[in-house]
Order: C-alpha cells, then sequence, then structure tokens
C-alpha cells in the first residue's frame, strides 16, 4: 500500500501568489501525475458541484462547448481550483463578474506546474479585495486536495 506515503504528500500546492495587479496570480505545482486530471477522480466533479452548487453558473474561456460540468469532470486540477476559489470569492460577497484562467508552459515553470490567476477587482473598480482573493485560493487549495485525497 502507497497510501500511507502518499498522505504525506498535497496533490497540489501553492509555490508562490504574485500580485499582478488587478488579480493575483498563483504557481500552483501538481506533485504527482495522477493528480493532474479531474477525469481520473469518477466522484470529483459531483462532490464539487454538490459543495458548491453556484460553480455551474460560471462561464468558462477554456472553450469547452460542453459547458462547465463536463468541462471540470475532465480538465486540469488546478482549473477546478481556479473554479472553485472564484466561487469562494462569490460566496465571500465578491461579483460573478470576476473571472479567473488557468494557464501553463512547462519549459518556463516546469512539469507540472501551472498559473491559476484571478481577478480581484471588477472593472468599475467598485469591488477591490486582494486579500479576499488570497484567502479564496488558500481555501479552495485545501479544498481540492481534500477531494483528491478522498
Ligand atoms: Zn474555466
Amino acid at each position: 500500500m502507497d497510501n500511507a506515503n502518499s498522505r504525506r504528500f498535497a496533490p497540489l500546492v501553492i509555490e508562490r501568489v504574485l500580485d499582478l495587479g488587478g488579480q493575483l496570480e498563483a504557481l500552483v505545482r501538481v506533485s504527482e501525475p495522477r493528480y493532474v486530471r479531474t477525469s481520473a477522480y469518477a466522484d470529483l466533479p459531483a462532490a464539487v458541484f454538490a459543495r458548491y452548487p453556484g460553480i455551474v453558473r460560471h462561464r468558462c474561456d477554456c472553450g469547452s462547448a460542453r459547458g462547465i460540468e463536463a468541462e471540470l469532470r475532465d480538465t486540469e486540477t488546478p482549473h477546478l481550483l481556479e473554479h472553485v476559489a472564484l466561487e469562494l470569492m462569490v460566496l465571500d460577497g465578491a461579483p460573478r463578474t470576476l473571472s479567473g484562467r488557468t494557464s501553463w508552459d512547462f519549459n518556463r515553470d516546469g512539469r507540472g506546474v501551472f498559473r491559476v490567476t484571478l481577478d480581484y477587482e471588477d472593472a468599475e473598480l467598485t469591488f477591490r479585495q486582494p486579500e479576499l482573493a488570497q484567502r479564496a485560493l488558500q481555501q479552495g487549495l485545501a479544498a481540492v486536495n481534500e477531494f483528491l485525497g478522498s
């Protein structure tokens, strides 16, 4: 059994968070290849939607014509983290117009390292809360790690 062993690792690790002005950018490392895609976890999307039902209202720029639920059933786990963190921000009072993005360049950042950005201010500057985005990232990380670990 490698279960006891694997418990020592967090599936996703935030290595650093940069403030890009208007948005935070988190460098997220996927600790092992088996944690890269949500499709490896049959029960994961349903559990996420049950806990954060508002996610079904998200739009996703990754362009899945299948819609957000289908997208998150088969995507990179840092992308799931992005949507969980955005939803946590909304639950904390942020407007639904805020958006996020998940990208990667393994040549630049290293294998398994993703960049997750979250807006922390809206276009009208009526909302501006970097610390709320920071908290949502950390809480989202804990939630996704819990989902991946169970
Ligand atoms: Zn998305």
